[in-house]
């Protein structure tokens, strides 16, 4: 099995519960959901955040926004709105090192996070 918790999840060794799949992302619920809907969305190859996006193939960087629009859409999301957030680093208290994106919805949201 992968080092990699989201690696793991992506290859379907360590269970999630998904959302939205395609060749290239896997949504699923975050295991400690920080609002009603929460989401991380993941590319299936591997980097470690944002920082290292240019690492991924120019298909999966094409397809990253769009993927992560369908996923708030299928969750019900997009007619009250929903925000989408990732961390990199120590500052940002990014605490898995491979790309994901925060999905939150479902009530109104802090202003500050
Ligand atoms: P970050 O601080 O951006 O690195 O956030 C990592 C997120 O991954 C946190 O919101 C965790 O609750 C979430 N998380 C960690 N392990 C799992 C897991 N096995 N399944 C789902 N979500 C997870």
């Amino acid at each position: 099995m992968s080092q990699c918790i989201f690696c793991a999840i992506a290859a379907g060794d360590l269970p999630a519960e998904v959302v939205h799949r395609s060749e290239r992302f896997v949504a699923f619920r975050d295991i400690a959901p920080k609002a009603p809907v929460h989401l991380l969305v993941i590319p299936v190859q591997h980097v470690a955040s944002i920082a290292g996006a240019d690492g991924l193939d120019a298909a999966d960087r094409a397809e990253m926004p769009v993927f992560i629009a369908e996923t708030a859409r299928r969750a019900g999301l997009e007619d009250a709105g929903y925000r989408v957030a990732t961390n990199h680093g120590e500052h940002a208290r990014q605490a898995v090192f491979h790309l994901h994106w925060h999905v939150m919805g479902g009530a109104l949201l802090s202003e500050t996070m």
